[in-house]
């Protein structure tokens, strides 16, 4: 990484770029957007009037801050950014919002701190259960002012984010999957993190959201400071603090350069994803949510290949109920519907928790209670789920995924709940499709080891590379310390792919891959070649994988899947790989080199 002279103009530093784009204009340093910790407590009734006299100081001095940010704001931002401000301030005098807090005191004696924060996730959750976009929309603005009311009523320090987002570049440390997750995409230019990694749940959003970000520039959020003017690009990892006419000229040429190539790509939007010689795939989108569907339909994708349904609770910062899932998936498997929507069961843990748990207690957490092991744990709430899903499989295409699969064991388990769920809604005459499919992951290297056995259990696969290179060559996928360790062509990698395509299709079943390996267009050629039967990958890939597919013949794919696997280093496939893409898919190598 260069270093750093204060004052200078155009100082270059390096890091990961994760999703491409660029972005320039002030900062905004985030620095501390946990929900902060509250203690929860029964009072006694003596203590009510207290409690209510609290948290009035707290609306009166949170009214104050606000309409402070918006006079130091004001002439800065748009019209867009003051409206949010306002919304904040009427939520302040929201009668309904009010009486849950003093509700939560008066009638179910908590203390203040739990009252403010059950009111704003109950008021919360009716809105967004409304049937209005409108309404919906408040949301965000309901958590947000109680995350101020709560700041002030435990003196924890301001956080930028919903203060300063607006028309900034985020900069911190590390942002949890939780908080990009609530980051108002529509307020920000894109962010830049001192750690994680291509492959970081962090990234992986960024991708999502087709913000520009760069991550692994170690001390960065020590060197800028809230309203500093930066540059970043998201294609080739650099972050310049203070660029010069001149590299915004630049850099802007460039972008300007790669959203017309992206945007002639988008032309293949009706095309099938099918090689030269009439190979075809099915070419799906990795989606978080409801809100990626209008990108996944944009971009032509055929289904959703993974939906990381434990993203549409983070976002929310809470796990919903069997009701708000059901109404969720119905949505998404009504709008592609006849196209399939591949809902994973929750994935939590490893990096992903809820703000206010922010962290695990476990040494190894991603070795440890997280995914498929930690709904098996709560047979209740992993049931709930399962028929949210059930239920919606009457609305579309709807197949289910367990993730983290590594016995059979597991499978079994899962499935026995899936009966009871199945019966249970029978019993209720809830109606559902009866031959829902099922689908495991593979990303543990023992599900690789085993898919010969696991593949009789399950009608299809779907590989995670994500965690399959972390966990076959032993590199943590968020740590960019060990980041050039993290090979997608390492040989054993490329054996795991190749055994598990053999075990399906040996059993008759089809098998996909939606790790981020999927959405490099170098890795196209290569995937084909191993026998891969679906590739899913973030919306905006979609093209730009269709256009490598199309740009192939297969048996250019096979002879490179053939010589990859006598490589002896990850460098030496991927040269092949780019040798390939050169020449089948230049202009994808203008985007990406
Ligand atoms: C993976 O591990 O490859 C995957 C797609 O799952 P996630 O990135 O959500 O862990
Ligand atoms: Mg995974």
């Amino acid at each position: 990484m260069s270093s750093d002279v204060p004052g200078t103009m155009g100082v270059i530093f390096r890091g990961i770029g994760v999703s491409p784009g660029v972005a320039a204009g002030p900062v905004a340093l985030l620095q501390n957007s946990d929900t902060p910790r509250i203690s929860e407590r029964t009072i006694n009734e003596a203590a009510v009037a207290g409690e209510i006299a609290r948290f009035e100081e707290a609306l009166i001095e949170t009214r104050r801050q606000i309409r402070q940010i918006q006079e130091a704001l004001s002439g800065q931002t748009r019209a867009q950014d003051a409206s949010i401000l306002d919304a904040h301030l009427m939520v302040l005098d929201d009668r309904t919002f009010l009486e849950e807090v003093i509700g939560g005191v008066r009638d179910k004696l908590r203390n203040i701190e739990l009252a403010v924060q059950e009111g704003t996730s109950r008021y919360a959750g009716v809105l967004e259960a409304v049937e209005d976009d409108y309404l919906r929309e408040r949301v965000s603005d309901v958590r947000d002012v109680g995350r101020r009311l709560l700041r002030n009523l435990t003196g924890t320090p301001a956080d930028t984010v919903s203060e300063l987002a607006a028309g900034h570049l985020i900069v911190a440390h590390d942002l949890a999957p939780s908080e990009t997750a609530s980051l108002p995409k529509d307020r920000i230019l894109g962010f830049a993190t001192d750690i994680g990694s291509p492959t970081s749940h962090t990234a992986v959003m960024a991708r999502a959201l087709e913000l520009p970000a760069v991550v692994g520039l170690h001390d960065i959020s020590c060197r800028v400071k809230t309203g500093d003017q930066v540059l970043i690009d998201g294609n080739k990892g650099v972050f310049i603090l203070n660029p010069t006419d001149e590299q915004l000229k630049t850099y802007g040429k460039q972008e300007e350069t790669r959203r017309s190539i992206e945007a002639g790509l988008d032309k293949l939007q009706h095309k099938p994803a099918v090689t030269k010689d009439g190979h075809a795939i099915m070419l799906s989108a990795n989606a978080e949510g409801p809100e990626d569907i209008d990108a996944v339909l944009h971009h032509g994708a055929c289904g959703i290949g993974l939906l990381r349904s434990e993203f549409i609770h983070l976002a929310r910062s809470r796990l919903l109920s069997e009701e708000e899932q059901d109404s969720i998936y119905d949505r998404i498997a009504a709008r592609l519907a006849p196209s399939p929507v591949i809902i994973r069961t929750l994935d939590l843990g490893g990096d992903k928790f809820f703000a206010d748990v922010r962290g695990s207690l476990e040494a190894n957490p991603f070795l440890g209670l997280r995914s498929i092991r930690l709904s098996l744990q709560h047979p209740d709430y992993f049931k709930q789920q399962l028929r949210a899903i059930l239920r919606a499989s009457v609305h579309g295409n709807v197949k289910i995924m367990y993730p983290m699969i590594s016995s059979k064991g597991e499978i079994l388990e899962a499935n026995r709940l899936l009966e009871e769920a199945k019966c249970e809604l029978d019993a209720a005459g809830t109606p559902f499709n009866r031959n829902i499919e099922v689908g495991i992951m593979i990303e543990v290297p023992a599900a690789a080891l085993s898919a010969d056995s696991l593949a009789r259990h399950v009608d299809f696969f779907s590989i995670g590379t994500n965690d399959l290179i972390q966990y076959t060559i032993a590199v943590d996928r968020g740590n960019e310390r060990v980041a050039y360790l993290y090979e997608p062509t390492h040989p054993s990698v490329l054996r795991m792919i190749q055994m598990t395509v053999a075990a399906a299709h040996a059993n008759g079943i089809w098998v996909g891959l939606c790790g981020e390996m999927a959405a490099d267009p170098l890795m196209t050629g290569l995937l084909l070649g191993l026998g891969i039967d679906e590739l899913s990958v973030t919306p905006r890939a979609v093209p730009l994988v269709k256009d490598a597919v199309r740009g192939l013949n297969f048996y250019q794919a096979v002879r490179l899947a053939e010589s990859a696997l006598q490589c002896e280093t990850a460098d030496e496939v991927l040269e092949k790989c780019r040798r390939l893409t050169r020449e089948t898919a230049p202009e994808i190598m203008a985007l990406i080199e």
